[in-house]
């Protein structure tokens, strides 16, 4: 059976990818599980790059096929800030109730379409081959304008979902997993696995 590493040590996406890929016969493991540990700096400009990035390094330690995937918000009445910055935004330890505040704070006077917003998931492959292919995952939604909800992280409680009428920290973990960027782009990654028939 055929080796995939995940390259990520967030068990909440191990979890998701093996449910999505199950029905693959392969063999998913974690960086941790693989036994491999590496710091990896994403100098990467677009989400694409970045999971390039961590997919090649870690392929060229392992040897192995190697996934990786890059996600953030794209909020566009701030240029698409925070972006590849999400989870840098107001620094790495600053907490998501501030970042979040901020974000409200800086679309006040804006109403309605001029609050649009989406998550964006790229996935990235990296075979032992030489070979990469990427895919993106996104979501389109609004920025609230108040926090709301319990479920998900970061981002989830000021990500208004029109269609659905509530935020994606509002929805269920498979009612998420359903709509947003990242189960988008997973299966989309399944597919282009299935056709290179590993
Ligand atoms: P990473 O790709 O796991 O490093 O995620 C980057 C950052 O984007 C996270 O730390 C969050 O700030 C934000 N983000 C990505 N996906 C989501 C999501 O589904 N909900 C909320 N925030 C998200």
């Amino acid at each position: 059976m055929n080796t995939i590493i995940f390259a990520t040590s967030n068990q909440n996406k191990m979890k998701e990818i093996r449910e999505i890929l199950n029905d693959i016969d392969v063999e998913i493991l974690s960086m941790k599980e693989a036994g491999i540990d590496a710091d990896i700096i994403e100098d990467g400009k677009t989400f694409e790059e970045n999971a390039l990035i961590k997919a090649r390094a870690i392929r060229d330690l392992s040897g192995c096929i190697v996934l990786a995937d890059d996600s953030g918000l794209e909020v566009d009445a701030l240029n698409k800030e925070p972006g590849i910055y999400s989870a840098r935004y107001m620094g790495e330890d600053t907490s998501y109730d501030l970042k979040n505040a901020n974000i409200i704070e800086r679309l006040k006077g804006l109403s309605g379409e001029e609050r649009s917003a989406r998550f964006v998931c790229a996935i990235a492959a990296a075979f032992p081959d030489g070979s990469e292919e990427t895919c993106r995952g996104t979501i389109e939604g609004q920025i609230g304008y108040e926090p709301a909800g319990e479920n998900g992280f970061g981002y989830d409680p000021i990500f208004f979902v029109p269609e659905y009428g509530c935020t994606t920290a509002q929805l269920s973990p498979e009612e998420k997993n359903e709509i947003s960027h990242r189960g988008k782009a997973l299966r989309a990654m399944r597919e282009i696995i299935r056709q290179r028939d590993i």
